[in-house]
């Protein structure tokens, strides 16, 4: 949807497709993309690390997070990017202008792909704290070191020690999601000044943002990183850079309500 709106949009004669490759057969696509008339596309769970493994050539967000989102055909030769960080940058500057004003403590719930690539954005914008909390703890610390010095690892039960100094904080679990289960974290201690981002956007207006605006802070969906992390890759394919505007989100939005 979000393609396609932009191939009408810039009048470009192309097409965003779905293909679903089981992982065997991974190596063998991304090898036969030119072939197939694909001049690149997006790579989702469960391929992003073997993905990272296949191309030839790949981004400095790609290599440090081992993973690709967003592959393109250069010249003959497989390129790889990751574009999640970016989006999730892009999505709290547009969504909460000057939410890194204050930097000292963000808080990172999860630690599965979607926060890997968080927690390497928070510490590269100058966080202090980029603590990440998560049920499994080696998961947790190998997420909070991708935020260098910066990165704390702890559990679900010490968040209590640090909601009430964060400036941030962002839902990278699966939980709150439509179908899944309900993501219990109060964020009754926080500051007022701090932000909260889901990064989950089925619903759009999950428990914790609407928790966080009854309790008077800022709250993002993840709706924009979705859309931001899509703008390189289309530049890429198709040579325009396109625009995250009201009517690309308006369109997605209804179809998000449609899912519900
Ligand atoms: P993932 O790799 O599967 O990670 C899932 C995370 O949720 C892990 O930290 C996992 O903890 C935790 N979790 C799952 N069930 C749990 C439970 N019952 N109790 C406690 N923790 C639980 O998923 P992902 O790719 O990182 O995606 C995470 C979320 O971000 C998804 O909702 C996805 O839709 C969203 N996302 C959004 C965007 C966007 O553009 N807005 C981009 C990427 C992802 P364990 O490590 O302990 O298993």
């Amino acid at each position: 949807m979000i393609h396609g709106h932009w191939l009408k949009a810039y009048g470009i004669n192309g097409s965003y497709e779905h293909a679903e490759v089981a992982p065997e057969d991974l190596e063998a696509f991304l090898r036969g993309c030119g072939a197939d008339g694909f001049v690149g596309g997006n790579v989702t769970i469960p391929h992003k690390e073997a993905a990272f493994s296949l191309v030839e050539a790949a981004d400095g967000e790609a290599a440090a997070l081992g993973a690709v989102n967003t592959v393109w055909l250069d010249g003959g030769r497989l390129h790889g990017a990751n574009t999640d960080g970016l989006g999730f940058l892009a999505n709290l500057d547009d969504g909460a202008p000057g939410w890194d004003e204050r930097k000292s403590v963000s808080v990172i719930l999860g630690a599965g792909g979607a926060a890997r690539a968080v927690a390497r954005s928070l510490g590269r914008r100058g966080f202090g704290a980029v603590v990440v909390a998560n049920r499994t703890a080696a998961r947790a610390a190998a997420v909070a070191a991708l935020a260098g010095e910066a990165g704390r690892a702890v559990g679900y039960d010490e968040l209590w020690r640090w909601l009430p100094s964060a400036d941030l904080v962002v839902n990278a679990t699966s939980l709150g999601m439509t179908g899944k289960d309900r993501l219990d974290v109060h964020l009754g201690e926080l500051p007022g000044h701090a932000v909260v981002n889901d990064l989950v956007y089925v619903p759009l207006e999950t428990e914790l943002l609407a928790q966080a605006r009854a309790n008077g802070n800022r709250a993002v969906d993840g709706l924009g990183m979705l859309l931001h992390q899509a703008v390189p890759g289309f530049e890429r394919w198709f040579g325009v850079r396109p625009k995250v505007t009201p009517e690309l989100r308006a369109l997605v939005e209804a179809d998000i309500a449609g899912q519900r």
